[in-house]
């Protein structure tokens, strides 16, 4: 390429960008000032895009922060539910016999429909929020499950 004669303007950005550096051409880009003007503004370009770009970019470790927040936690809701209620039956058992059997004959039944939803509900709430929180809540439906069933067992007989 001749000294004199003036790059396209692909040629001009390619140096910009620091892929081409032919002494020739950059010589020419000193030179010339409408090839340094048109140099000059696609490195304005290239700043303020570089500028942009460097704003928006993520902090380090952001997918793995927003990842980690959305792959499940591995929290058992289904076995800390599962042991709630094997304690809730044991301590029913040491209380009474009797009431367990009769737990078994009418409040099961009756429930049992209403606790699998429970479940369900409590294994997909425990991907979002708080284990704690499924714990509290787990506790409190079977502390008031004995409420309720002390209340009916006093009421019917
Ligand atoms: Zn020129």
């Amino acid at each position: 390429m001749n000294k004199s004669q003036c790059p396209d303007a692909l040629t001009i950005q390619a140096v910009a960008d620091g892929e081409e550096n032919d002494l020739i051409i950059t010589e020419h880009l000193q030179d010339c000032s409408k090839c340094r003007e048109t140099y000059l503004d696609v490195q304005r370009i290239i700043s303020v895009a570089e500028g942009l770009s460097s704003d928006a970019r993520l902090p380090i470790g952001f997918y793995k922060v927003l990842s980690g927040r959305i792959e499940s936690k591995p929290f058992p809701a289904f076995l800390v539910a599962a042991i709630i209620s094997a304690l809730a039956f044991i301590s029913v058992y040491l209380l009474n016999p009797t009431y367990l059997e009769w737990w078994f004959s009418v409040g099961m039944t009756r429930q049992f429909g209403f606790y699998i939803d429970m479940f369900f509900d409590l294994f997909f709430l425990s991907r979002s929020i708080n284990p704690l929180w499924v714990i509290t809540v787990m506790t409190a439906m079977v502390v008031l499950e004995f409420l309720i069933l002390s209340k009916l067992k006093t009421v019917e007989g």
